[in-house]
């Protein structure tokens, strides 16, 4: 019997599973196959991990038969409570077909746009996907340049970058990436990244890096909050059009932005630079925190107060400036 690994937020929005949270996903996150071919050095699922084999990022991911899932999922889907699925599928010598079957099960079911995560290989095994009904397909990074890309991947960061770009060109719209903060990076080089690809149309998923225990990285530690969030304003500066030479950087972090003060804060008042990034809909609840801890990824509209916060902890404007947003929120 073919199984599907729900993430546990995505098998309580479906009605699988109990789960007490204050924000349920509105993708439904599913993963395909475990223990990887790869061995990134953070990844619960690589090939060298001695973590659980239900686990990725810090979600467990409880099995439902497939069809079972696909019916519950389109189920959802027509209730409103999902408005698109992420099938990641984990590297294994089936992952195509595993990733076909999955994708046709969800087409059958019903119209939810389906984002695919998987092994691509070539652009034409990315449009073949796209001509089997995936709205979208996502090459992860994960690293932002080819260095560290050598220390914690496979070391074929340029030519994973080269399928994503040519994948973006031939598919306008449908190519999404990762990028993790935390994985050795300075804020700069992350930005470029970051840049490069919205300039090739490709959407950026921002991620925090996660130690895991039984991944080799597990007892690194996550990103500092302030340099996650420089990171996230740069990316929605970039992404709302404004030029990448307004991000200035020392050492290596970005410094300042230059934009008048008034501009910038109105610009970041509404909170949505601090929200989860990447396709649309997809909010990943607590995929890179704890409950109850300070959120990388607001999985959610923020609060005013959160809002703030999450300015202040950019360290990029002083404190007077962040005050004058209590009048202007
Ligand atoms: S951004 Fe979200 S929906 Fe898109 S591939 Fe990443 S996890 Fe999946």
């Amino acid at each position: 019997m073919s199984v599907w690994k729900l993430s546990a937020g995505t098998a309580c929005v479906v009605g699988k599973k109990q789960l007490k949270t204050d924000v349920l996903p509105t993708t439904a996150y599913v993963m395909l196959g475990e223990k990887c071919l790869n061995n990134c050095r953070f990844c619960a699922q690589s090939h060298s991990s001695t973590a659980r084999a239900d686990r990725l990022a810090r979600i467990t991911w409880p099995d439902i038969p497939a069809q079972e899932a696909a019916a519950a999922i389109a189920a959802a889907f027509e209730a409103g409570r999902l408005k698109r699925v992420c099938l990641q599928v984990v590297r294994t010598g089936q992952s195509w077909q595993a990733g076909v079957a999955a994708l046709e099960s969800l087409t059958r079911e019903s119209a939810i746009p389906v984002c695919i995560a998987s092994a691509i290989e070539t652009v034409e095994q990315a449009g073949e996907l796209v001509a089997r009904g995936a709205d979208r397909i996502c090459i992860a990074l994960d690293a932002a340049t080819p260095d560290i890309d050598r220390q914690v991947k496979d070391g074929q960061w340029t030519r994973r970058h080269e399928l994503l770009q040519r994948c973006a060109s031939q598919l306008p719209g449908r190519a999404s990436t990762h990028l993790i903060v935390g994985l050795g990076e300075s804020e700069e080089a992350m930005l470029k990244t970051i840049q490069e690809c919205l300039e090739q149309g490709i959407t950026v998923g921002l991620f925090a890096f996660t130690p895991v225990p039984g991944t080799a990285w597990a007892d690194r530690r996550p990103p500092d909050i302030g340099r996650y969030r420089r990171v996230q304003i740069g990316h929605y500066l970039l992404r709302q059009g404004y030029s990448p030479v307004l991000l200035q950087f020392c050492d290596g972090q970005l410094a300042a932005i230059a934009l008048p003060v008034k501009e910038l804060l109105s610009l970041l008042a509404d909170g949505k630079a601090f929200e989860t990034s990447g396709c649309p809909d997809c909010n990943r609840p607590y995929y890179n925190e704890r409950p109850g801890g300070s959120l990388y990824n607001y999985p959610r509209p923020l609060t005013p107060a959160e809002t703030r916060q999450a300015i202040a902890e950019s360290g990029l404007l002083a404190a007077t400036a962040v005050k004058v947003l209590e009048g202007c929120l």
